[in-house]
């Protein structure tokens, strides 16, 4: 019998799923499903959790699925599902912090935005970007992501990993190349984020509420929010716009299925009605070639697709 049809291995106290669709999970509303999906009671129930787990078997850390895609076929192998678990959020005062910073820590599980709110609300500035970006701390680690001028590792003190192992490790800056939307640990070695400790200069708190609240309404301005999307799909080229060159190129309201990109935001492509993920990325397939032969821009996705087709 696959290990995933069998109830929680005894030792563990989270919670397991076989044959999870992963549509649930993902901010798409779309895709196929996943062997094993397991959500920690906490850290060290996900180390035990890994343990478990068979050396050759991929497995997926999972925050709120806002920036995924799993292929209709499903991800044979296991999926960590970090929100609802490692939710810890703390002001951190044993770090020393370099100019008077204040520090933060957070589990991968946290959302940004409430880490967003949480820095505001106990004097911290400058992590009002994040209360737009509708993704876990540990996904927001994982892609690096940003907005509005703020990017997640100009703020990131250490992180503590967990490896296939189980084992956790304390990590700094230094133990990652770290570049726009990208991550990779030095060791090469697999390894995901458990926390962060973030710091942030002091601000107001009134100043900073303030700013989130401008900044969610530009947010709802510009951005197709109403329908299941994944945020930007493409990286936007240096000294360019993704967005600008998709639209420039007629592909606004170009649909296959289900699946559209947004005549609102040309880099959001919308799940308008029963999309596949089969359907999502044909729609990104066209548009990376289209802007490719019109345009002669290479554009790279920014969103992770996984799983069998
Ligand atoms: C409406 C909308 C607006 C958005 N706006 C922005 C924006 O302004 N800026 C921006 O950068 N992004 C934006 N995004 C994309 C997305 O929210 C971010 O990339 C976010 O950081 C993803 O977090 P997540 O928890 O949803 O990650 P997931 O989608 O769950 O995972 C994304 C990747 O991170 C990995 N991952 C997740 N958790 C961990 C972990 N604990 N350890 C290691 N790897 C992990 C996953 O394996 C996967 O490869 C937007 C998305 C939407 C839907």
């Amino acid at each position: 019998m696959d290990m995933s049809d069998r109830p929680v291995p005894e030792g563990l106290r989270g919670e397991l799923h076989a044959d999870e669709p992963m549509s649930r999970h993902v901010s798409w509303r779309a895709g196929g499903r996943v062997r094993a999906f397991y959500q920690p009671a906490d850290v060290l129930d996900l180390c035990e959790f890994l343990r478990t787990r068979p050396a050759d078997e991929p497995v997926l850390f999972v925050g709120l699925g806002s920036n995924l895609l799993v292929r209709d076929g499903g991800f044979e192998g296991s999926v960590v599902f970090t929100h609802h678990a490692l939710i810890g959020i703390e002001v951190e005062s044993e770090v020393a912090t370099p100019h008077g910073m204040l520090a933060f820590r957070a589990g991968s599980g946290v959302p940004a935005p409430h880490l967003a709110r949480f820095v505001a609300k106990h004097g911290g500035a400058g992590a009002e970007w994040m209360a737009g970006v509708p993704g876990t701390v540990g996904g927001a680690l994982a892609m690096n992501a940003g907005c509005y001028g703020g990017e997640t590792w100009n703020h990131v003190i250490a992180v503590e990993t967990v490896d296939r192992e189980g084992h956790l490790r304390h990590r700094t800056p230094a133990d990652f190349e770290i570049g726009y939307r990208h991550v990779a640990s030095h060791s090469g070695a697999d390894e995901w984020f458990v926390s962060g400790v973030f710091g942030f200069q002091p601000g107001e708190e009134r100043a900073a509420m303030l700013h989130i609240k401008e900044l969610l309404q530009k947010r709802v301005a510009t951005q197709p929010l109403n329908l299941p999307n994944a945020g930007s799909v493409f990286r936007n080229p240096e000294g360019d716009h993704a967005a600008r060159l998709i639209e420039s190129c007629g592909l606004k309201g170009f649909t296959v299925g289900g699946a559209q990109v947004s005549p609102k935001h040309a880099n959001f492509i919308v799940n308008v009605g029963e999309a596949s993920a089969r359907d999502i990325e044909t729609v990104i397939d066209h548009v990376h070639a289209t802007v490719r032969a019109k345009t002669g821009v290479d554009l790279v996705r920014e969103v992770r697709i996984v799983g069998k087709a």
